[in-house]
This record gives C-alpha cells, sequence and structure tokens, in this order.
C-alpha cells in the first residue's frame, strides 16, 4: 500500500476505516481536559462503555439474591467462566472446550507447566528467547529449580544474531535440532513484548514435535492483536491475559489453552482445585479428584465473577467488530505507522526493532533512539501522548525503547499522523 504523508490523507483513511465507528465504544483518557494520544493498548487495553453495565448486573444479582446467583440470573456464576469460550476459542483459534478464563497469566503459566514441564535425566531442558519478559523467566527459573535442576544447565536463551534486533526462526530451529534429544519443552512467546516480533507459531511448533519436546506459548501480547490458530497448528498450550490488547481491566482473569489432545487425558498431573473437578459432582464434596474435560479441568477455583463480566464486555465489542476486520485494520495502521516513521526520520535518528514484515509482528513498533530516549518519551508525555518506555534489556549496548501501539479498536490515522508530528518535534 503507497501511502502519504499527509494529516488529510490520514483523516481520508479513517473515513473509509469500516472500524471507525468502534472508537466511540471506549472512554478515552484525558490529559488537562483535553484527549491523549493512545498508544498503550499492549500494556492497559482501553475501558468499553459496555463494561460498567455487565459488572453493574452481577453486584446487582449480588445484591439482590446474594447465593441465589450461582445458579440464577441471565448468566449463573456456577457456570460464568463458560460464557466467555466461544468469544475466546474465535481470538485465539481453538475449540470451545481447549480455552478457559481463569486465575493470572502467570498462575496460569505455572499451572501448566506443572502438567507439560516433566523433565527426566535425559530430557529436561527448555528452549526460550533471550529477554524474555521477568515474569516469564522468572517462572521457567522457578520451575527448573522445583524438579531439583540446575537453570544455567535446564534453559537455553537464544539471543538475535550479533547486530540483529530480532531472532530468526531459522536459528530457533536450528537449536530445537541440536538439542533435540535433551529437549522437555519449547516456549515462546506469541509477539515479544520488547521488540514486537510475531514467532512463528506453527514452524516453531513443529519443530519442537519433531525433537520429541511440549510446545507452549504466552501470548500476552499476541492474544486479541494477531491471527492464531492453536488447535491447527499442534501448540500443546499456551496463556495469556486479557488487559493488554482485550481490553477487559486492569489484573483481569487471564487465559488457558489446553489443545484436545491432551485436554481429556484425566491422568495427566497436574494441581487440582474443586472447579476442575466434574461439574455433575462438584457439590457433593467427594474424595477423589476427576477432571472436567478438556481446558476447563484446569480450574482451581470459581470463577471471578465481577472480572470475567469485564472480559465479556470486552468480547462482546470483538466480537461485534470482528477479529480478522481488526487484524486487517491492524496492519495497515501499524505499516502506516511505520511509514510515516521512515518519511520522517533518518537511520541515525531512529531505529526501528520490530520485524518489517507485517506477518511477523502485531500493531507494535518499538523505537530505538540512541541515547535520547527517556527524553523524547519524556517530552512526547508533556504532549498528551500516552506510550511507553521500556529499559534496554537485550544484548549490551543497546538503547531504551519507546514502544508504541496503535489498535484497530480505538486508534485512529490521525492520531498515529499527529504522533508522529510530535516525535518530529520532541527529537528537534
Ligand atoms: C504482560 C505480561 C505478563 C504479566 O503477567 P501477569 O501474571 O498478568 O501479571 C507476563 N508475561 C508476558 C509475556 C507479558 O507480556
Amino acid at each position: 500500500m503507497q501511502h502519504i504523508n499527509s494529516l488529510e490523507y490520514a483523516q481520508s483513511l479513517d473515513e473509509k476505516d469500516p472500524l471507525k465507528s468502534f472508537r466511540d465504544d471506549f472512554y478515552m483518557p484525558k490529559n488537562n481536559g483535553k484527549e491523549v494520544l493512545y498508544f498503550t493498548g499492549n500494556s492497559l487495553g482501553l475501558q468499553p462503555k459496555g463494561t460498567a453495565k455487565l459488572v453493574n448486573e452481577e453486584l446487582e444479582l449480588w445484591k439482590e439474591r446474594g447465593v441465589e446467583g450461582h445458579f440464577e440470573g441471565e448468566r449463573p456464576w456456577f457456570h460464568y467462566h463458560k460464557f466467555a469460550k466461544e468469544s475466546l476459542a474465535k481470538i485465539v483459534g481453538a475449540k470451545p472446550e481447549e480455552v478457559v478464563p481463569m486465575n493470572s497469566l502467570t498462575t496460569n503459566l505455572h499451572l501448566l507447566m506443572v502438567s507439560f514441564y516433566r523433565p527426566t535425566a535425559k530430557r529436561f531442558k527448555i528452549i526460550t528467547e533471550a529477554g524474555a519478559f521477568p515474569s516469564d523467566q522468572y517462572a521457567l527459573e522457578s520451575q527448573v529449580k522445583f524438579h531439583g535442576l540446575n537453570p544455567e544447565e535446564a534453559i537455553i536463551e537464544l539471543d538475535p544474531r550479533e547486530g540483529e534486533t530480532t531472532i530468526r526462526t531459522e536459528d530457533i530451529l536450528e537449536s530445537i535440532k541440536a538439542n533435540a534429544s535433551e529437549l522437555a519443552l519449547v516456549m515462546f512467546s506469541g509477539v515479544q513484548y520488547f521488540t514486537g516480533q510475531l514467532f512463528e507459531v506453527e514452524t516453531i511448533t513443529t519443530a519442537g514435535h519433531k525433537a520429541g519436546a511440549i510446545v507452549g506459548f504466552d501470548l500476552a501480547h499476541a492474544a486479541g492483536n494477531v491471527a492464531l490458530q492453536l488447535h491447527e497448528h499442534q501448540v500443546d498450550f499456551a496463556v495469556w491475559c486479557h488487559y493488554k490488547y482485550l481490553n477487559s481491566g486492569p489484573g483481569s482473569v487471564a487465559g488457558a489453552f489446553v489443545h484436545s489432545k491432551h485436554a481429556n487425558n484425566p491422568d495427566l498431573p497436574r494441581f487440582a482445585g474443586w472447579w476442575g473437578h466434574n461439574e455433575e459432582e462438584r457439590f457433593l464434596m467427594k474424595k477423589g479428584f476427576k477432571p472436567m474435560l478438556g481446558a476447563d479441568g484446569w480450574q482451581l477455583s470459581n470463577a471471578n465473577v465481577l472480572s470475567t463480566a469485564a472480559l465479556l464486555a470486552s468480547l462482546a465489542v470483538v466480537d461485534k467488530a470482528g477479529f480478522s476486520n481488526m487484524r486487517n485494520k491492524s496492519i495497515v495502521l501499524t505499516g502506516f505507522l511505520e511509514f510515516l516513521l521512515n518519511e520522517s526520520f533518518t537511520k541515525e535518528e531512529i531505529l526501528l526493532l520490530t520485524p518489517v514484515d507485517p506477518n511477523q509482528r502485531g500493531a507494535q513498533l518499538s523505537i530505538s533512539l540512541e541515547n535520547k530516549g527517556r527524553e523524547v518519551f519524556d517530552a512526547l508525555a508533556e504532549q498528551g501522548v500516552v506510550a511507553d518506555w521500556r529499559e534496554p534489556n537485550l544484548s549490551e549496548g543497546q538503547a531504551g525503547v519507546i514502544r508504541v501501539a496503535p489498535t484497530p479498536l480505538y486508534n485512529r490515522f490521525e492520531d498515529v499522523f499527529n504522533f508522529v508530528q510530535l516525535l518530529r518535534k520532541a527529537i528537534k
């Protein structure tokens, strides 16, 4: 698509945008009475206007009926997690029984690693990306130690090549092959939080399986951002949160996927709780855990209803927009941002860490500004730009990064244009 660097052009793209009305479904934060330019949907998505209504319905039910709300009302709490399944399954490319909203992301990662990282004397290694989100690093490290192993020996972290900013798929495949006989688990993020690289889920999964390993993904930055086919691509397990691209509010209930080839195996070891137990007998309070079929068998506790209500409200917006429409717009919107950055700055002024290929990234571009990053970021914030700043984390000598994620539901092409104008001013 050949873009033009002008406000009129940006506005004409907004005019033609089939999703343009969705901005009105969200509350846009303000700074000094003026709407901000919000580009942190990758960190905390904005509040849908329909959220308060759904949360209030559950507060009302609780107020009016107390405990009876478990079995009464439009959405009885006993089954509350099930009301999100259809929509979630579409977003991550799964069967409804393979997904469940529960707990928080890091909790789910631990729970699924209990089932899917089961090292033996021979097979105990994990391949993952270097510079993964810290919670994932800590989860992997502590799981390895929990099994009495040494993280230094068990965890293989892959770096980009010297002078490159993202990891080549061929290098991932090479490492999987080289470590095949000792490999227990391949665990990557879907979209890397720092660089914005979208990993090749299918290729990595196929290679991991060929090596005899289990393959899991942390989709925190991928769910609701890029197209996923977890079932089709044979991914063994995945976890994600809903407060980033899925707009369900701070700390809201997270998601988990267990492929149907594993999910109905009652013998798979797991840490169990009563909500994972066969629901027909859940209230008989009997001894002996019998898991629900599907991902539901990994639940520990009764649903966090208020948080899941907020999730249902945001999923309704995604369903109305259609996820493929969102992704189509996102590709053009981020492509427009990239075009404007390339038009407006020299390679000496800014370096984009994120892959150029739209199939290898989501909404986010990570902009490295050599040593001026922090100053520029602060100047932008003063102008009402909400982006985010990350300290360097990959290799030595790397600069900090401004992450910018225009999202398809509430960001306009005009926002992107205005952002680049302000960035220009801040850098000069
Ligand atoms: C956002 C994010 C998290 C956050 O974990 P919580 O358990 O939700 O606090 C973890 N991992 C990745 C990759 C993330 O992007």
